[in-house]
């Protein structure tokens, strides 16, 4: 018997006019729905005048028994893209384990819309979700932070909002751009842009979904480029700043994590 495929369709993240054609018209044609949660996709199944049968997507084994049979099943998450921090991403796992066809239907995703808008570098970026509860994997996380390079994107309930920016207080230095996006696509969107400090002050009490874009650690950057120098184009990049002599071999040895006389020997 043909297995049926399973769709992974994205669906709004607040506004629900964000949904495509391509999606609305999966939705009407697929057997059957598979939810994270049916009465939040209720509501957008009724906004869009669309009335079938619903599954909750946590009920693996009657799923994959249905696509096994044939059915052809539209997989939703209660906001945006399906498989991004929340549980389809197992259902979709297990479901390539078995062989079955997976279609994605693009859309709406939180992260990438708080990228685009956060006025912080989008060429290359790190996605963590939503950083762990465990104080020892969290300072892990935090420590990662604080040397990553790239932009980092973060996801955060309101409630654990002021704890995690205190936390990230803690790892960045004020130099580092940080942006809030909140409730984006909803009548309270906002972007509050500024460094750490002044996230904090803005961010008292606020309310809604967030997610939390930061500049990636340029001087980490900067080390590391500088460290793909030779030992003498390293030396003439500072000594083209106007440092003394003592002072580049200080800052060669700490960047390429020499001993200073070492440095020193190559030079004299
Ligand atoms: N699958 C979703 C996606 O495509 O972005 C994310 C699901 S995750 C369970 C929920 C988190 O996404 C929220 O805690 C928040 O960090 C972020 N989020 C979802 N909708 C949002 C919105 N409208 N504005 C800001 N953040 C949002």
């Amino acid at each position: 018997m043909k297995k049926g495929t399973l769709y992974i369709v994205a669906t709004p993240i607040g506004n629900l006019d964000d949904i495509t054609v391509r999606a609305i018209k999966t939705l009407q044609e697929a057997d059957l729905i598979a939810a994270e949660d049916t009465r939040h996709t209720l509501k957008l199944l009724n906004h869009l005048e669309i009335s079938k049968p619903m599954i909750s997507y946590h009920r693996h084994n009657v799923l994959i028994e249905k696509l096994q049979e044939g059915q052809n099943i539209a997989l939703v998450s209660d906001a945006g893209t399906p498989g991004i921090c929340d549980p389809g991403e197992e259902v979709i796992k297990k479901c390539i384990e078995l062989g079955i066809n997976i279609v994605p239907i693009p859309g709406a995703c939180a992260m990438i819309n708080s990228l685009i808008c956060s006025g912080i570098d989008t060429k290359e970026f790190t996605f963590l979700g939503f950083l762990p509860l465990n104080k020892k994997l969290r300072k892990k996380k935090l420590e990662e932070i604080e040397k990553e390079n790239k932009t980092i994107i973060i996801y955060e309930a309101p409630h654990k909002l002021e704890t995690t920016l205190k936390d990230l207080q803690k790892v960045l230095t004020q130099d580092r751009k940080v942006t809030l996006a909140r409730e984006i696509t909803k009548i309270h969107e906002e972007f509050i842009r500024g460094n750490i400090d002044e996230i904090i002050q803005k961010a008292e009490n606020l309310k809604g979904e967030i997610v939390l874009i930061i500049e990636g650690n340029k001087e980490v950057e900067e080390e590391n480029s500088l460290n793909n120098l030779t030992i003498e184009e390293h030396y003439k990049f500072y000594e083209e700043q106007g440092l003394s002599k003592k002072d580049i071999i200080k800052k060669v040895a700490k960047d390429r994590n020499m001993n200073k006389n070492d440095v020193y020997q190559q030079f004299i």
